[in-house]
């Protein structure tokens, strides 16, 4: 094989893209694996995300998703030793669990408890009291606190180290834009970059809020835009709280390991405006203060503002395409793409490799005809 030539190129190098070829070169070290990632895009979701993994404040119903979900965030702890077995990068992942205050939930929270009883969801609920002794520092207007057993993780050393053991395992990691390809019939046979071509057999586009341009490129009406959100991260002591926080489109990420405390976030249907107004972090950092008050005179680090690549029907699109032979997608990970990412690797692996033959329905790219 040529040096442009690879058996699989991924085309995005957020965690989806690189999280798959790492999977991808563990089940076939023979691969020859490429991943390409546009160096102006690459901050935009994978390295501006909370790293909360959080299938339980996020799904209200025990779908598809949910399952898929749910079994990703089982996946976590393995999936972090994996990669602390291979590099030096540390992550900081936690199974401390979340809480989710009274307060925020209104006419919903007696739903919400139901929800996780019914689905056997590890979980406790907390009366002022137990929350006083337990988290002293939340504010006392939080009322009954319901505790869930989920995740957090600090998702800018996670793409590091998915990064660094890419590098360990071989796989060739290009910061190059993708601006067309080179087509026979319904194959693809190059990705045309800004720096020359790369050849493959097979291709994956995983490419994040990116991912529509792309597809036009190859004629296909992929229905994924951009959901910007602002965020903000504030200089606070790691004991002061060890878990994640969710109120109703607030929410509170201990990063810790000095790195504080992430504050988020809006939903915004603006395009690529990738701007940060001063008044929206201002009202993060207030709703954030009703939580936990010393948030409110806490040093803002910085703030930021990120892109979640949103289909249609806001479900991802992951499997094999229904108009090019060797075109998979794995894209529209929305608001959940780091939770789901152990598990869409698995997945995509599966499908990739044809070591599995039946795709959920509701995440197939068959859906929009891809
Ligand atoms: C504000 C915010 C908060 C979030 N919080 C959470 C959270 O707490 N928990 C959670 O699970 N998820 C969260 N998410 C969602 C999660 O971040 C995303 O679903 C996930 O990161 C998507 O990853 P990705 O690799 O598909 O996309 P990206 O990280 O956007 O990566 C896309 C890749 O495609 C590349 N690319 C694009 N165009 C081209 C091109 N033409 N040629 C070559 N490469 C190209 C880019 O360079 C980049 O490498 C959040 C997202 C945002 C924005």
């Amino acid at each position: 094989m040529e040096n442009n030539e690879f058996d699989i190129v991924l085309i995005g190098a957020g965690v989806i893209g690189l999280s798959l070829a790492f999977r991808l070169k563990r089940v076939n070290k023979q691969l020859k694996i490429a991943v390409l990632g546009d160096p102006m895009n690459s901050l935009m979701a994978s390295r501006a995300a909370a790293g909360m993994l959080a299938p339980f404040g996020e799904c209200e119903h025990a779908d598809r998703f949910f399952g898929f979900c749910r079994q990703s965030l089982e996946k976590y702890p393995g999936f972090i030793e994996e990669l602390a077995s291979m590099t030096d990068v540390p992550v900081f992942f936690s199974m401390q669990g979340s809480l989710m205050p009274s307060s925020f939930y209104g006419d919903c929270w007696e739903d919400r408890k139901r929800f996780l009883k019914q689905e056997n969801i590890s979980h406790e609920v907390w009366d002022p009291a137990t929350v006083r002794e337990k988290v002293p520092h939340l504010s006392a207007n939080c009322g009954e606190v319901l505790w869930v057993g989920e995740g957090q993780v600090n998702n800018r050393q996670l793409h590091d180290a998915l990064i660094a053991a890419a590098n360990v395992l071989g796989i060739t990691v290009l910061e190059k834009n993708v601006t067309g390809f080179l087509r026979d019939g319904s194959v693809i046979e190059c990705a045309v970059t800004d720096s020359g071509i790369i050849k493959g057999k097979k291709f994956v586009l995983a490419s994040g809020s990116w991912s529509q341009q792309l597809g036009k490129i190859l004629d296909v009406s992929l229905p994924i835009k951009p959901i910007k959100g602002q965020m903000c991260r504030v200089q606070v002591e790691d004991g002061l709280l060890e878990y994640t926080v969710h109120g109703l489109l607030t929410y509170i990420a201990p990063w810790r390991g000095g790195h504080g405390f992430v504050i988020g976030s809006t939903m915004e249907d603006r395009g690529f405006d990738n701007s940060v107004e001063d008044e929206v972090i201002e009202g993060l950092i207030d709703r954030a203060s009703a939580i936990l008050p010393c948030l409110k005179e806490a040093p803002l680090i910085e703030s930021w503002t990120g892109l979640r690549p949103a289909a249609e029907d806001l479900m991802p699109v992951m499997g094999k395409s229904v108009r090019y032979e060797n075109l998979y997608y794995s894209t529209g990970h929305f608001r959940n793409g780091i939770l789901q990412t152990p598990n869409q690797a698995d997945y995509l692996t599966d499908i990739i490799l044809e070591t599995m033959q039946d795709e959920i329905a509701a995440f197939s790219p068959s859906r929009y005809q891809l």
